[in-house]
């Protein structure tokens, strides 16, 4: 699935990185002791030399060959074949199944019924030179899975991208679409917050539709000519409302095992309230054109040569959506290589193998480094490498549908991981360009020196140092660029959803990290059947270096992390990551305020009524009443508490780590021991409101944009819904997992102080 990609990739890079002055790598390690930062530097170079792009071009070739969705056979196919390469690598793998429901379609009808008729021919056409687009008879058909099954008829309403502030408009329009079938085009949201929204407003149906402006001809040549998105070309992609729970929707909180109790389908609360399907440019044209009404808004408009209209109606649509609701067979492999000294002590990398269809960038592009690197891990321990911890590397089944082999494989080890997982390294798609690193701020600094350490395969510059000089280049501002220029490590972005980290991160409390190149690589084949090896090899890493410094960078990382005698977590910048989370939402509020308050005197002096044009139709906004003050004292004190123990913490690691041999005394695996807890203190028992399986006080994705992160999601989305009530618990929920973090740090720091007094 992945975070959006194109066109946004670009603004996610911006977002993500922020930089540093010119750090070069050191011969320190930070968590190693002198002696075994240079053995560990050793087998660090004999890694990175190994990955080769041929390797990887040759994975992508094979895995990506023929569609493999969840429940096909080249799925199948493709899971034995990853299990005997782990296994021909010299690694202990096993494959672990999970029965998930994974609805696939039955009947799919779009038509305009009036004023004139038109039948939508949702199918992709084949385009030459390109076989396997033509691959038809094992396609999975254009859908969004986990629809619920419905046939209606009614008046047509263009609603943008169908986020909140969408409705809002319609609603200073007059307009409302209760009662009618919406038209929302992709991007702006998750889309899985489309139907959600649309059905809260009184919408019968919802289509979602790829419009040429986003990610079509308006921004480049088309497919075969060029990597856009071309006439014909749909994204597939799930409407389950996966921020409420991920996996399969039948069994929340527990693995999908064979003889696991399963809700009956009425009781599932994941699928959409109303049919959706999602349609390509060529079939919306027609379909947008026969709607009348208002104009659209301005920035409502896209890049299809017609005046977009808001409706509702003269057209009304016929939708007919009915799927086949079986369980089918999830197939994750998973290959382990036990650690030496401390083998309850896990390091998890994953990144998934099924596709929507063929799926070379989305997710073999992903999925051939983790193979590469599993590879690589083989050589090295036929050279005598003992990692000192235990290493899982995992080909996660079933993500494109809701995530769904991470989530049961987590579900079904939850208690195991809670007390042994040291972090999640995720992957999904990959291509040309920047590093992106997002992910728990405790592996900020720990990610920050690994990116050092990996040459950029264009420039020759460190990954680490093109990603900063990129972040200059798209600072919004001389303070930004200030801070990049001046902070020892680039600030990475903090997660949402949208891959395999979701369970991991959000419903156990693992720290996590996901990475991946990109941004200069732009294309409109997402989750069509033209993403495969044709369009891969012709528009994005075409010769697979990207793919060797992506296997470079995590390989070196879950290198580091399984090996090194303290583990590297480091906390100041958490801490002060968390501070800047708390001035946002105090500032959130704040805006609230005068914001409600300038809105209601402005209708007091009937602004809205005077400056309306009596010849169109326009609603003033509602009063609201004005937020309260809300008291933010508890997470300032807890704020402060976490910073103190954080300092404190890095003080003593300084001076043990300037020691040389302080980390290799046995007591730094009692100190391990209490490290490997810390993320989880950022849980919350309770999970948050009307979402009990999101258990992250600091991240979660939003409510109502689905894959984007909601940094301290209770407290802000409390602001946001205006529940204040819920907004003042969830400052109290916040604060205590912020404060268990500290008293966490202060046992860990008297620790270190005992080791190095
Ligand atoms: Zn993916």
């Amino acid at each position: 699935m992945h975070t959006f990609r194109r066109p946004f990739i670009v603004l996610s890079a911006g977002l993500l990185l922020a930089a540093a002055p010119g750090a070069s790598p050191t011969d320190e390690l930070r968590g190693f002791t002198t002696e075994s930062a240079k053995a560990q530097r050793d087998w660090e170079a004999k890694f990175r030399a190994i990955p080769s792009p041929d390797s990887l071009r040759a994975y992508m070739r094979r895995l990506s060959a023929r569609p493999h969705h969840v429940g096909s056979p080249y799925d199948q196919d493709n899971a034995e074949w990853i299990l005997a390469k782990f296994k021909s690598f010299g690694l202990d793998a096993h494959v672990e199944t999970f029965d998930v429901l994974f609805p696939t379609p039955l009947e799919r009808v779009v038509e305009l019924v009036a004023p004139t008729r038109f039948v939508a021919k949702l199918q992709e056409p084949p385009v030459p030179g390109d076989p396997t687009s033509a691959q038809q008879r094992e396609q999975l058909p254009t859908y969004n899975a986990y629809s619920i099954d419905g046939d209606v008829t009614a008046p047509l309403v263009y609603v943008n991208y169908g986020v909140p502030a969408d409705y809002e408009r319609l609603e200073r329009l007059g307009i409302s679409v209760k009662g009618a079938i919406v038209i929302a085009r992709y991007f702006g949201s998750w889309r899985g917050i489309k139907p959600k929204v649309a059905a809260e407003h009184g919408a019968v149906g919802c289509l979602i539709y790829s419009d040429p402006g986003d990610d079509g001809y308006a921004q480049g040549n088309v497919y075969p000519q060029g990597p856009w998105r071309p006439r014909d070309g749909v994204q597939r992609g799930s409407v389950m409302e996966m921020e409420v729970y991920p996996g399969d929707p039948l069994t929340p909180g527990v693995g999908a095992t064979k003889d696991a109790k399963r809700l009956p389908l009425a009781e599932a609360r994941t699928l959409t309230k109303i049919p959706v399907l999602p349609i390509s440019y060529g079939d919306a044209q027609p379909l947008l054109a026969a709607i009348g009404g208002p104009m659209a808004p301005a920035v409502w408009r896209g890049g299809l040569g017609i005046t977009y209209h808001v409706g509702p109606g003269p057209a009304r649509v016929h939708l007919r959506v009915k799927s086949d609701w079986g369980l089918k067979t999830l197939r994750d492999v998973i290959a382990r290589i036990p650690g030496s000294t401390a083998p309850d002590e896990w390091v998890i990398r994953g990144n998934h193998h099924d596709a929507w269809v063929n799926g070379a960038e989305d997710p073999i592009s992903g999925q051939s480094p983790l193979l590469e690197e599993a590879r690589a891990y083989g050589e090295l321990l036929k050279q005598g490498w003992k990692p000192r911890r235990t290493i899982i590397y995992a080909a996660w089944d079933g993500e494109e549908p809701a995530l769904l082999g991470s989530t049961e494989w987590v579900e079904a080890h939850a208690d195991e991981l809670g007390k042994k997982a040291v972090a999640y390294l995720n992957t999904d798609s990959n291509g040309r360009g920047f590093l992106g690193m997002a992910g728990s701020h405790s592996l900020q600094r720990f990610i920050n020196d690994v990116a050092r350490d990996i040459e950029d395969p264009e420039t020759r510059l460190s990954v680490w140092k093109r990603a900063q000089l990129s972040a200059i280049a798209d600072a919004s501002s001389a303070d930004r660029r200030r801070e990049i220029r001046s902070e020892p490590d680039l600030r990475i972005g903090a997660l949402g959803s949208g891959s395999d980290f979701t369970p991991f991160l959000q419903h156990v409390g693992i720290a996590s990290v996901n990475l991946g190149y990109g941004g200069e690589d732009g294309g409109g084949i997402y989750h069509s059947i033209y993403d495969d090896f044709a369009w891969y090899t012709r528009f994005s890493d075409t010769s697979f270096v990207y793919g060797r410094a992506l296997a470079q960078t995590v390989g070196t990382a879950v290198l580091r992390l399984a090996d090194a005698d303290v583990l590297p977590y480091e906390f100041t910048a958490e801490a002060a990551t968390v501070g800047r989370y708390v001035k946002e939402v105090e500032k959130l509020l704040q805006d609230e305020q005068e914001a409600t308050a300038e809105r209601d005197r402005e209708l007091d002096e009937g602004v809205f009524s005077a400056t309306a044009d009596p010849w169109e139709r326009s609603v003033p906004p509602p009063r609201q009443d004005p937020p309260p003050h809300l008291d933010f004292a508890p997470l300032e004190n807890a704020v402060d508490a976490l910073t103190r123990a954080a300092d404190r913490y890095e003080k003593g690691f300084t001076r043990a780590q300037s020691g040389g041999t302080t980390f290799a005394q046995p007591g730094a695996a009692g100190l391990n021991a209490v490290l490997i807890q810390t993320e989880r203190a950022l849980t919350v028992a309770t999970g948050l409101p009307r979402r009990p399986w999101f258990r992250h006080a600091v991240y979660a994705p939003g409510f109502y944009t689905g894959y984007g992160v909601k940094t301290l999601p209770g407290v802000r989305e409390g602001i946001e819904q205006r529940n204040w009530r819920e907004a003042e618990g969830q400052i109290v929920a916040a604060a205590g997992a912020l404060t268990a973090q500290a008293a966490l740090l202060e046992r860990a720091a008297a620790q270190l102080e005992q080791l190095a007094p």
